[in-house]
């Protein structure tokens, strides 16, 4: 499997021949390009934790900083046995991207710790958020790195970093870190601001299509706090969620599955499993159903399932769910792919609210970060929308089109190349 940084830069290479004609400095261009494919900054560190045994563990720790032409480095912080060097760069272009594509003024970037949060208790977890944050003081607040959630961690481990990041520079600066708790600055709707947005992309996709949300069937592969939330509202508007699935597998029922009773479920015993017929991970993405939602890991849906994935829609909720290999063939059979960089991108929309609302000392309702979310995505979809009808290409080409542009602007303005 080619690796996720690999399949990044070769996102961007697929629309920098159709941007190069906007700009008549071709060699200029080439430059911006090239730069725009490595990351600015990567930092590693080994991290060492007395453990509640009295033992030393240490555990590799990182932070991609990758392009901050058009504002600080935003993105979260996943503690994963399976995040690398490669994977954080990765996800910090397509921060990036993300940032560009729905226009809000950050950069990207991404931090990982390679562990598996399951097996420490939580003053371990705490010691090792303690330190992580800790290495990374030097290199991010407000205006320059603004770290967030990401797979496995939440607003627990944000408050954790805050204390250790405030007390290491001596005042508040909440700014520094979104998903927080309420109680410390959190903004209200940033909880399921990821799954809110994927579901205003969906209806206005819908929308697009004349489709009917009633008899509209969907899966979910990932059942975290992403997939978890995209389910729930996908349900309470009325459309049929078919199965999800968590690492331990999935579950199915053709008629539509209770998706609240199956989270209260996951959180006593731990995983889906136990309330319906069950399938396993693969076997989830490749049912017969309308919109197929990979809300996991990178590399999901790849060259070597892509054959049997009988879905029409895939509505990307994870980040980098879809090889370019395995996007070549569903494309080429038609299949609309909504990409991550639009579809997952209201947590990021709200990080961005909640940032705001930091800066001012103030509070917004929830009503009010929802209307300003659905704005921001409606806006970014019809843009996409309309350079897919006019340039005949696929949503990720023209979000890529339109994200890849403004930040190579920024950067030629800024001298940078
Ligand atoms: N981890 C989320 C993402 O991949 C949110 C990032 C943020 O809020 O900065 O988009």
């Amino acid at each position: 499997m080619t690796s996720a940084f690999t399949n990044a830069k070769r996102q961007i290479d697929d629309v920098a021949d159709l941007l190069m004609a906007e700009y008549p400095d071709r060699k200029l261009f080439k430059k911006a390009v090239e730069k725009l494919k490595r990351p600015q900054r990567v930092l590693r560190k080994s991290l060492s934790l007395r453990m509640d045994s009295g033992k030393i563990g240490s555990f590799i720790s990182y932070r991609s900083q990758h392009n901050d032409a058009r504002g600080p480095f935003k993105g979260g912080i996943r503690f994963h046995p399976q995040v690398s060097e490669d994977e954080v760069k990765a996800l910090s272009t397509w921060m990036s991207i993300k940032c560009a594509t729905v226009g809000i003024p950050y950069g990207g970037g991404k931090g990982g710790i390679i562990i598996d949060p399951k097996l420490l208790s939580e003053t371990e977890l705490q010691r090792l958020c303690y330190a992580y944050a800790e290495f990374l003081t030097p290199y991010i607040g407000p205006w320059k790195d603004v770290p967030a959630p990401d797979v496995n961690t939440g607003g627990r481990e944000m408050a954790w970093m805050l204390e250790a990041y405030e007390r290491k520079i001596g005042y508040h600066a909440p700014a520094t870190f979104t998903g927080k708790p309420i109680e410390l600055g959190g903004s209200l709707g940033r909880e399921e601001a990821t799954g809110q947005g994927g579901f205003y992309v969906l209806n206005e996709y819908l929308k697009t299509k004349k489709l009917k949300n009633k008899k509209t069937s969907i899966a979910v592969q990932g059942f975290g706090n992403v997939g978890f939330w995209f389910a729930k509202l996908a349900k309470k508007a009325g459309y049929k969620v078919i199965a999800v699935s968590d690492s331990s597998g999935g579950v199915y029922n053709p008629k539509g599955l209770d998706v609240e009773k199956v989270m209260i479920h996951k959180e006593k015993t731990g995983s889906v499993l136990g309330l319906y017929n069950e399938l396993t991970n693969d076997e989830l993405l490749t049912i017969n159903v309308d919109i197929l939602v990979p809300a996991a890991l990178e590399n999901a849906i790849n060259k070597e399932n892509v054959k049997n994935v009988k879905a029409k829609v895939i509505l990307e909720m994870a980040n980098g769910p879809t090889t370019p290999e395995a996007e070549e063939i569903l494309l080429s059979k038609k299949v609309d792919i909504l990409p991550d960089v639009l579809c997952n991108a209201g947590g990021v929309t709200v990080s961005y609210f909640e940032w705001v609302q930091n800066l001012h000392g103030y509070r917004w309702t929830k009503e009010h970060v929802n209307e300003e979310l659905e704005g921001i995505l409606e806006k970014a979809f019809t843009e996409i929308d309309n350079l897919v009808k006019i340039k005949k290409i696929s949503y990720r080409k023209a979000a890529y089109l339109m994200a890849v542009k403004r930040i190579i602007d920024a950067m030629i303005l800024r001298g940078r190349v």
